[in-house]
This record gives structure tokens, C-alpha cells and sequence, in this order.
């Protein structure tokens, strides 16, 4: 014991201390003292041991959250490099299962006008259901998916009580994930997985893993089908493009051949000549159809407020809408924010104000032009009180060169050439009509992310 110590002054810590009581003893304090200090050492160790502790487990979490980072960096490679949808489902199945530590999943495909899922790929030690297999979307737990559009995570089925316990004996647990796939507000199907291999139940970690795939599967899923349907569209085009072309060519080929046999009354080679000018100059119009096209396809992508082309579009053919009595009603919301596509979405609202006039050629009948925002897109619709479709026309609207106008005021290249543009910039088209009351055609595209708009 040091002689400050004795007086009054530093303890063992080297905490200052004053004024110990006499009665107790020099001894007996000084011990009352260091006990005071060991227990508070004690107590800061333990604090430190329990930060350590706490330490130790968040850089075990966060190593793991690498390794998954790094899992999902391999998926994601995955993924893009599918190059069609079958490779696509397998190689998301297979990491989905092996990330999530799984026996059994499924991809479902939603196909809304049947209200149906159809299995795109489904894997699991037992039974599992062909692809191709459809079953009513308004059923179980896929069902809930489609209906909430939101990822349902079940730890034990038998006391989570929002739906059956299933009794197929193909599950070994009642715990499963099943995730919405859907980009843009596009809704595309159903990622599902079940049985962990350690028959654990799956974790909110798990599920915020099957959400991220399923995202990225949903990108690759658009940029697929996208694809295939531009590969589709220039197989008919071509193909359609040399019958049109064909057919003018080779009547203004025999009529000049008729004309040139001169032994033909002069009045009968006019008729010839007549009718080969005719062709020609079909031939002429397809030429100048598809230089628009293609200027349209290729337009820069520069932003631009939709309802001003949308008045654009209303007042380039106010002439024809005043000729044929037609009364023009715009909805256009305000405030909406720019999208991508300047020219080419120009020239899918064109074409859906020209086409609603021709449905209402008759005369009188309304034309209705709305604009709103619908999430991270904006929905424009175009309807007439025209004459409207049956199912035959509806099925083969965006074929190229399908018309039902006479020569000279239908090509036929229109709406084949809108849904091009508006798969190009990720956006969509799509038809309602009823035969003899009219027709909508709803038009989404994107928003351009507000960070953009902000940047540019
Ligand atoms: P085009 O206008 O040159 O005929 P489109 O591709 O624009 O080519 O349209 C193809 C066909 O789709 C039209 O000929 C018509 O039969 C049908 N159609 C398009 N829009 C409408 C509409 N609003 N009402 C009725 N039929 C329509
Ligand atoms: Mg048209």
C-alpha cells in the first residue's frame, strides 16, 4: 500500500478517493474500495466481451451477406446470359435452390386472359408437375401472389392459417416462400420454393434473396421476350414485305408485257398502262411507308411530356375529326413526369388517333385521349366509338401488313410498328374492342427514373 493511498488520494485504478471513515479501518476500506473498482473493471470487461460478441456476429452476418452478394452476382450472370426463356427458368431454379439451401421450387408464368399459371419449370425430389401444367390462379398460395402482388413468407403452414395445409405429401415441411416476378408493374408469374435441406423453417433473409432473384428474373424475363418477339416481327415482316411487294410488281410486269404486244386496240393498251401505274404506285407507297418506319424504330430516344404529344397528335388531324362530325374529349392528368421515346411514341400516338377516326369513318361518335400515372409508369388510352373488332381481326392486329382498308388508305404496318417501339423503350400496347361500339387501345410506358430526370 503506498503512503498517498494511505492519506487519501489514488487507488488501485488510479481513481482519486477522499474522506474514508475512520471507524472502519484503513484495511477494511482500502479492500471495500478495490472491491468497488474490480467489480466496476468486472463490469466494463463484460460490456466489452458482450460489444465483441456483438461484433462477432455482425461480421460473421455481414461475411455471409458477401458470400450471398456474390452468389447473387453469379446468378445474375446466369440470367443474362440465357439466351431463351426454357435455359432462363432452369438456370433461375437451380441457383434459387441452391442459394436458399432448397429441395423443391417452381417458376409460374401468369397468363391473364385465362386467369391461369402455367408451370414454366418446377424441380423437387418427388412428383413434380409437367411444364406446360396449368392450374387456376385463384388458387393457394401462387394464387395469393398473383392476387396481392406481394411475397408471401410462411414459417410453418399448420399455424400460419391464411392457407390449407397441404396434404399432397410432396413438401417435407410446411414452410415455403413464394415471390410476385414482375418489373415495371408488369406482372409475370410466380417464383416459389419450399423445403429447406436442413428442414429448417425459410428466414426473412431467405425471402429478401428469392425477392432479389425473382427481380432479376423478371428483367431477363422482359429482355427475352422482347427479343423473341422482334425476331417474330422481322420473320413476318420479311416475309409479308415480299408478298406485298410481289404482287403490285408482278401485275405492272404483265400489264407493260400486255401493252408492249402491240397488236392490243389503243384503248385496251391505256387500260394496261393504267393499271400497271396503279401497281407502281402501291409500290411507291410501301417504299415510303417503310422509310418512315424505319426512321421511326431508330429515332433517338430523347424525353418528352406524353400529353404534348398526345395534343399533337389530336390537333395534326383536327381536319379529319371536324370532316366526319367526330367530337375529340381529352383527360389528360397534370404534373406527369417525362418518359423516353420522343419520336417514335409520336408516331404510336398518331397512328392510334388515325386508326379511331377510320373506325368511326361513318361519322358522329366520340374520341377519347387519356394520360395518367399508374406507379413508375404512365397509361395512356386511346377510344373510339368506332366500328370495333371481332376476334379474328383482334388476333392478327399487330401482324405486319394486316389491314382491313382499301388499297391506298391502310398498309397494315401500324400497329406492328407501335408495339415495336414500345417494346423498344419497355413499354407495352394493348387492344379491347367490341364489335360494332368501339375499340381502347392502352398504351404504358416507363417513367424516366427520377435521379435521371434530375441529372439531365
Ligand atoms: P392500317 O391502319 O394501315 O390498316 P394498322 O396496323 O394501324 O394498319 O391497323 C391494322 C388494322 O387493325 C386496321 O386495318 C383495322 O382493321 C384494325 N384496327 C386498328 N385500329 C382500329 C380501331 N380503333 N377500330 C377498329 N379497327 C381497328
Ligand atoms: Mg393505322
Amino acid at each position: 500500500m503506498s503512503s498517498e493511498a494511505s492519506h487519501g488520494g489514488r487507488g488501485p485504478d488510479g481513481i482519486l478517493f477522499n474522506g474514508i471513515d475512520s471507524s472502519l479501518g484503513k484495511g477494511a476500506s482500502w479492500r471495500a474500495v478495490e472491491r468497488r473498482v474490480l467489480l466496476s473493471k468486472l463490469q466494463d470487461l463484460e460490456r466489452r466481451a458482450r460489444r465483441l460478441e456483438y461484433l462477432e456476429t455482425r461480421l460473421r452476418d455481414l461475411s455471409h451477406e458477401v458470400q450471398l452478394l456474390n452468389r447473387l452476382g453469379e446468378v445474375t450472370h446466369a440470367i443474362h446470359n440465357a439466351s431463351d426463356l426454357p435455359r432462363l427458368f432452369n438456370a433461375v431454379l437451380q441457383h434459387a435452390l441452391d442459394i436458399l439451401r432448397a429441395d423443391c421450387g417452381s417458376v409460374l408464368l401468369y397468363e391473364s386472359e385465362s386467369d391461369e399459371l402455367v408451370i414454366a419449370k418446377a424441380c423437387g425430389p418427388n412428383h413434380v408437375p409437367p411444364e406446360g401444367t396449368r392450374v387456376p390462379a385463384s388458387q393457394g398460395v401462387a394464387g395469393h401472389v398473383v392476387r396481392h402482388r406481394q411475397a408471401v413468407h410462411v414459417a410453418d403452414i399448420a399455424k400460419d392459417g391464411r392457407f390449407p395445409v397441404r396434404d399432397s405429401g410432396r413438401y417435407a415441411t410446411g414452410s415455403f416462400l413464394s415471390v410476385p416476378v414482375q418489373e415495371n408493374g408488369t406482372f409475370l408469374g410466380v417464383l416459389s420454393v419450399a423445403d429447406r435441406r436442413d428442414r429448417s423453417p425459410f428466414t426473412t433473409h431467405d425471402l429478401r434473396l428469392a425477392v432479389a432473384i425473382a427481380r432479376e428474373l423478371a428483367v431477363a424475363v422482359g429482355r427475352i421476350r422482347q427479343f423473341e418477339s422482334a425476331q417474330d416481327f422481322q420473320r413476318q415482316f420479311v416475309s409479308k414485305l415480299a408478298h406485298e411487294l410481289r404482287n403490285p410488281l408482278d401485275g405492272a410486269l404483265r400489264f407493260i408485257n400486255l401493252t408492249l404486244a402491240d397488236h392490243h386496240p389503243e384503248e385496251r393498251r391505256r387500260r394496261y398502262l393504267m393499271a400497271s401505274k396503279q401497281g407502281l404506285e402501291r409500290l411507291t407507297g410501301i417504299v415510303n411507308s417503310l422509310t418512315g418506319l424505319s426512321r421511326s424504330i431508330r429515332a433517338a430516344d430523347e424525353e418528352v411530356q406524353v400529353n404534348d404529344l398526345l395534343r399533337q397528335a389530336i390537333v395534326l388531324q383536327e381536319g379529319k375529326a371536324e370532316q366526319r362530325g367526330i367530337g375529340v374529349e381529352p383527360d389528360l392528368e397534370d404534373g406527369l413526369p417525362p418518359v423516353q421515346g420522343g419520336a417514335g411514341l409520336f408516331q404510336v400516338f398518331t397512328n392510334l388517333v388515325s386508326n379511331a377516326y377510320d373506325a368511326m369513318e361513318a361519322g358522329g361518335g366520340t374520341l377519347r385521349v387519356s394520360s395518367r400515372r399508374e406507379g413508375d409508369a404512365i397509361v395512356v388510352q386511346v377510344s373510339d366509338t368506332g366500328c370495333g373488332m371481332d376476334p379474328e381481326a383482334m388476333a392478327r392486329l399487330f401482324v405486319p401488313f394486316f389491314t382491313t382498308k382499301p388499297p391506298g388508305k391502310g398498309m397494315g404496318l401500324g400497329l406492328g410498328v407501335c408495339r415495336e417501339i414500345l417494346g423498344r423503350l419497355h413499354g407495352r400496347i394493348e387492344a379491347a374492342s367490341t364489335p360494332g361500339k368501339g375499340t381502347t387501345f392502352t398504351v404504358t410506358v416507363p417513367c424516366v427514373p427520377a435521379q435521371e430526370a434530375v441529372r439531365l
